[in-house]
């Protein structure tokens, strides 16, 4: 994120630094990898103590509201054995009283705590017989030193470092002391002034100077600001110069339609595809044929039959004497993609290779050499395929199916894998809300399928009490008696969770009562079978053998089975609004009417009431992206977390999509202009770039 130049004072040790010394150095490095004054200096207080901004005791309303509080403490002691253990203390204002407990770290938090002492209290209210108390609040002396500055910084830190006594005060003052060192000449600014005065940020410096220590609500709001905006400039800047690149950058020519592609679509496609298919397909013939490296996109809803194009477009590659690979971002979805693919090409006599982590030994080894002696033109799998150790003869075209997983810089690893990078399709079931697109996919040109194949109805989703069961199974017996085939899906959020697996076992007793074994079968499928397990009670729902799946989460992507046409989701209230979304797109792929149930507990909280109402009211997958990206932040959406696409230090890009609809502009803008970002203006902001392709968020990107 920073700028350093070598020598300079901010790759200082933080042992340097008045209050620091070898061993909280030690600490600060293995707890929150702070190392130099640099670290420290990047590592922002999440929130300020303010003590203008206090609520009287009395004037405590609603439970579970954030509040500030003055007061002073008494009473403080312990209580409860073993896991029962705590830290309670009483503190008082000139309106009343309430509750301070703490399960953990009781003893040196008792040790830190003077009574009679006077503090400022931060956290959650919750009432245990009409009185209020707080567990495990924010805790911080009032004395005259605190008094002086307004706002007073709270840092993310960790238990261990509040037990070896860096409390958060004395962060702050670390924290002072590092200011006192680091002078404006060592945070030069890194944004065009012309950026600087167009949007009205203040200063480097002062930012962060500013973040650590505002003098006022406003400069704390503009040194926020101003650093969010530099954050979402620089994701937009590398964002831009990919787009431009890929307009110069000379890419693979697919200039016939072949064999392949023609015996395909004349003998072997089973269904006439959609006007939206067609056009789409229309789209990446155009792309591949123009010389230049094609990236895009095709958004379309579940079962809008995206994977056909795909394997068209494969089989394009290999008319033009190309491999193509298909990545998928989960094993079973992978070996899904695999059976089908495979299915389509055998009879064509193309060889297909499967490649995932669990391909092993003697196995991968041949796959690793058919692929690169090309005796392999497609190949399925997962990230496996991307891995420095795959090598293609000649790769022309990677698929990377229900991608949320691989963001921009995964995209660009793919670009090594040939002479000329590969042109790249990346498929989406989940219709991207804009803020999203513009920060995880701002690099591609975007086809839309928005067309269902024909005879597709409606699903009808119902939420019901799990109370209800009884009645709900009837219902679904009633569909199943008539020879339809009915999913029943569990939450396993960790495949390593005992208790879902527990409750997932329970669930299939369950089943077998109301449906029992000498009239109906049953295929289950969780992640803990044996691959070959999975795989064997997989294809025998998918065949029509068992009437009734009992499943975790595994069968969200992929797995298409026409006659399906139920779906009940156990505890849907523990499921984001896009994956109830994905599962629910296993029904409803046949003509018949299809269903889908959502069972929960009757205490639900209000966020997911809402979920269950958004799913019952629409099944148009934008509008459901759109509300969960509202709801929820993009934080964990779509796993994108782990890819770092979108971890931004502040930014967040639902709040700020002001903010990033602006830095789009001007990134736009300043590449057009610039596009080596040479000009001497565009220095720092190259510096900032340059080291977070170092950090290789954006490796391969020079
Ligand atoms: P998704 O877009 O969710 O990946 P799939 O590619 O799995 O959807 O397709 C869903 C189902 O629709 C599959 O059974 C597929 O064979 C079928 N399908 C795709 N295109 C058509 C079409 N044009 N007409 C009829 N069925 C189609
Ligand atoms: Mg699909």
């Amino acid at each position: 994120m920073a700028i350093s130049n070598t020598g300079s004072i901010l790759d200082a040790p933080v042992e340097y630094l008045k209050g620091v010394g070898p061993q909280r150095g030690e600490l600060l490095r293995k707890e929150l990898e702070i190392s130099t004054f640099e670290d420290l200096l990047y590592h922002y207080p999440y929130r300020y103590f303010d003590r203008t901004q206090v609520t009287k005791i009395r004037d405590i309303r609603p439970e579970n509201e954030w509040v500030q509080l003055a007061g002073t403490l008494i009473n403080i002691y312990e209580e409860g054995e073993g896991r029962k253990h705590r830290l309670v203390a009483t503190l008082y204002d000139d309106t009343g009283k309430l509750e301070l407990i703490w399960f953990q770290g009781a003893k040196w938090m008792k040790k830190s705590l003077q009574d009679q002492g006077k503090y400022i209290v931060f956290g959650r209210i919750s009432f245990f017989n009409g009185v209020p108390n707080i567990a495990h609040p924010e805790i911080e002396p009032i004395n005259s030193e605190t008094s002086v500055a307004g706002m007073q910084p709270v840092y993310p830190t960790t238990e261990k470092l509040k037990a070896r006594g860096i409390s958060n005060r004395s962060f702050a003052k670390i924290t002072q002391s590092l200011f006192e060192k680091v002078k404006p000449g060592d945070l030069p600014e890194v944004l065009p002034s012309d950026i600087l005065s167009e949007y009205r940020l203040c200063s480097r410096y002062q930012a962060i100077r500013w973040i650590h220590f505002p003098d006022s609500n406003e400069h704390m709001e503009a040194a926020r600001y101003r650093l969010k905006w530099e954050e979402l400039f620089a994701s937009q800047l590398m964002i831009a110069r990919i787009r431009m690149q890929n307009t110069i950058q000379q890419g693979w020519k697919f200039e016939k339609v072949g064999e392949y592609f023609n015996e395909f679509y004349n003998k072997y496609l089973p269904f006439e595809l959609t006007g939206a298919q067609k056009r789409v397909l229309k789209e990446i013939r155009h792309d591949v044929a123009t010389g230049k490296q094609m990236n895009r996109l095709v958004q379309g809803d579940v079962g809008s039959g995206k994977t056909i194009v795909a394997l068209m477009a494969m089989l394009l590659a290999m008319d033009n004497g190309f491999q193509a690979c298909m990545m998928a971002p989960t094993e079973i979805l992978a070996q899904q993609h695999y059976q089908g693919v495979k299915g389509f090409l055998e009879k064509m006599g193309i060889p297909v290779a499967l490649l995932t982590g669990n391909v092993k030994g003697k196995d991968r080894k041949n796959i690793l050499t058919g692929l690169a002696d090309g005796s392999i033109p497609i190949a399925i799998g997962t990230h496996a395929l991307i891995e420095e150790k795959v090598k293609f003869s000649n790769l022309g075209l990677a698929v990377i199916d229900e991608q949320h997983r691989f963001g921009v810089s995964q995209r660009a690893s793919l670009w090594a894998k040939n002479e000329r990078p590969p042109h790249v399709l990346v498929m989406t079931a989940t219709p991207i809300p804009r803020t999203l697109a513009m920060t995880l996919y701002g690099d591609l040109d975007v086809s839309v399928i928005d067309e269902l194949p024909p005879g597709r109805q409606e699903i009808k989703t119902i939420h019901r009490n799990e109370m209800r069961r009884a009645n709900v199974m009837d219902s679904i017996r009633k569909e199943v008696d008539k020879g339809r085939q009915a999913y029943i899906v569990y939450p396993l959020i960790e495949e390593s969770e005992k208790a879902d697996y527990e409750s997932l076992m329970a669930g299939y007793e369950q089943v077998k009562v109301f449906f029992p074994e000498d009239k109906y079968k049953i295929a289950m499928v969780h992640g803990k079978q044996e691959q070959e397990l999975k795989q064997r009670n997989m294809e025998r729902f998918v065949k029509g053998e068992a009437n009734i799946m009992v499943a975790t989460t595994v069968i969200e992507v992929g797995v298409n089975v026409p006659n399906a046409t139920v779906m009940l989701i156990e505890s849907a209230e523990r499921f984001g609004l896009s994956q109830l979304h994905q599962l629910r797109g296993r029904v409803g792929r046949g003509g018949e009417q299809s269903y889908c149930v959502l069972l929960t507990g009757n205490k639900l909280s209000k966020e997911s009431l809402q979920r269950m109402q958004i799913m019952t009211s629409t099944t148009n997958g934008f509008i459901i992206a759109e509300q969960d990206l509202a709801m929820r932040g993009p934080g964990d959406l779509y796993g994108t977390r782990q890819s770092g696409t979108l971890k931004f230090k502040l930014a967040d890009i639902v709040q700020d999509a002001g903010i990033l609809e602006q830095t789009r502009h001007a990134a736009q803008r300043l590449i057009e202009k610039d596009p080596g970002l040479t000009a001497p203006q565009h220095q720092g902001i190259r510096n900032i770039l340059l080291q977070q392709s170092q950090q290789s968020k954006w490796s391969k990107i020079s």
